[in-house]
């Protein structure tokens, strides 16, 4: 028998209503904020993930799904939206188009992760991206609709922390320093801090492992190492996240895993979660674009995970809205099922949703099944009604009935 790959889900009927109703619900929110539906493929040239997400990141070191096609090409499922999205605005030129892009994604991304609890290796992320803008309002923008998100879904144990990693200028100086200070204590290290102490020395400070978080307690944060560009940023957007009521939290260790972030850089954190307790991540990246080939463009962005708030949600006992059929024309006899059926088309054709019996099923397993499917009204028809042209529309949800003329069925439901 075939299994699923491991690390991948299927949707099934029973939830797919529940995804297509948070899909609908985010879809609402980004077009409140005026972010539009981008669709990019799910595979693209394995180098273009290489140099937007960093070469020394998990990500690309250990995690991409990447092969050679028949061309003899590399090419890679995307770990994450932005480096994709990035390169369609370069691609078709859509600063020509306005000043500020704002897009907003949904889709699936593929990472090889080790599955274990909120950790897939296909998962979904919705993500939005506003590039063309270095203002401070365009950051606490995105960062207002991730917030606006969770708030609308009802969540309340989650936590925004927030922090600046600086810029091509101050960074740099910052990274020395903390390096030196990392030398220091390097043979007590987790072996996978000791790699990063090189490379990705900030990394460290974000390191899960006990002793390291120990030892980089008191190391020097990049908050009191920002130039004055970076600091006077840093500093509005928390200004304007304060005027717009939404808490946060500074956390100077907080680095994010991917290699393009400048300045602002925050997290959406739950603790309903467990271990893997981030549901989004996101901040500004002005360099990226550059970086890809096109011209200078200041931008930010975020990206949540799909599953990891479908998992709250459930836990919280969120009422998700159940489709369920208006209507089930059930047959008393053999004789009523053609006009049923031809009767549930023309219905379904005005809009209703109908249910019959496919299964030539006796009146009380029809009676059941409309039950077991949460019809909202149940119909009985039989020689009588035929011959009539009445029938009584029971109302399955209140138990009440009532006498209708057979014609008057659409007019009934609407
Ligand atoms: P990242 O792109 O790594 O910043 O991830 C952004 C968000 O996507 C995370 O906060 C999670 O909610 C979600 N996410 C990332 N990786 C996974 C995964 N392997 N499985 C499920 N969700 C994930």
């Amino acid at each position: 028998m075939y299994k699923s790959i491991k690390g991948t889900k299927d949707i099934l009927p029973a939830e797919s209503a529940r995804w297509q109703f948070v899909e609908r619900t985010l879809r609402d929110i980004f077009h409140r904020y005026n972010y539009k539906e981008i669709r990019t493929p799910i595979f693209e040239q394995t180098s273009l993930f290489a140099r937007s997400i960093g070469e020394l990141t998990d990500i690309v070191g250990k995690e991409m799904y990447s092969f050679t096609d028949r061309s003899e090409e590399s090419i890679t499922l995307r770990p994450e939206g932005t480096a994709s999205v990035i390169r369609s605005f370069i691609q078709n030129n859509l600063d020509q188009i306005q000043p500020l892009t704002k897009v907003f994604y949904i889709g699936p991304m593929f990472r090889q992760e080790r599955p274990q609890a909120g950790r897939l290796r296909q998962f979904h992320q919705f993500g939005a991206e506003a590039a063309g803008s270095p203002t401070a309002e365009t950051d606490v923008e995105i960062i207002s609709l991730a917030v606006e998100i969770y708030r609308k879904f009802g969540l309340k144990n989650f936590q925004l922390k927030i922090n600046s990693v600086g810029d091509e200028d101050c960074r740099p100086r910052y990274k020395e320093l903390l390096k030196k200070e990392l030398l220091k204590v390097a043979d007590k290290l987790s072996p996978e801090s000791q790699k990063r102490i090189e490379q990705n020395p900030m990394r460290v400070l974000d390191s899960k492992d006990e002793r390291d978080k120990e030892l980089t307690a008191g190391m020097p944060l990049i908050t009191e190492y920002l130039n004055e560009e970076c600091s006077v940023h840093f500093e509005r957007v928390k200004a304007l996240l304060s005027t717009c009521n939404i808490p946060f939290v500074v956390d100077g260790k907080l680095v994010r895993g991917l290699d393009y972030y400048t300045k602002t850089a925050f997290e959406i954190t739950s603790t309903a979660l467990g271990s893997q307790d981030a549901l989004a991540g996101g901040g500004r990246y002005d360099l990226l674009v550059k970086e890809l080939g096109g011209k200078p463009t200041p931008s930010v962005g975020f990206a949540a995970g799909i599953e990891r708030l479908m998992m709250i949600l459930e836990n919280n006992h969120f009422e998700f809205p159940e489709p369920a059929p208006a209507l089930f024309l059930a047959a008393a006899d053999d004789d009523s099922r053609e006009w049923i059926f031809k009767r549930a088309n023309e219905l379904r054709s005005q809009g209703i949703a109908v249910e019959i019996d496919l299964l030539a099923r006796s009146l009380k397993a029809q009676m059941k099944e409309a039950d077991r499917q949460n019809a909202e009204f149940s119909v009985v028809i039989g020689k009588t009604e035929l011959q009539n042209g009445t029938a009584q529309l029971k109302n399955l949800r209140n138990h009440s009935q009532k006498q209708i003329l057979l014609s008057d069925l659409e007019k009934e439901l609407q």
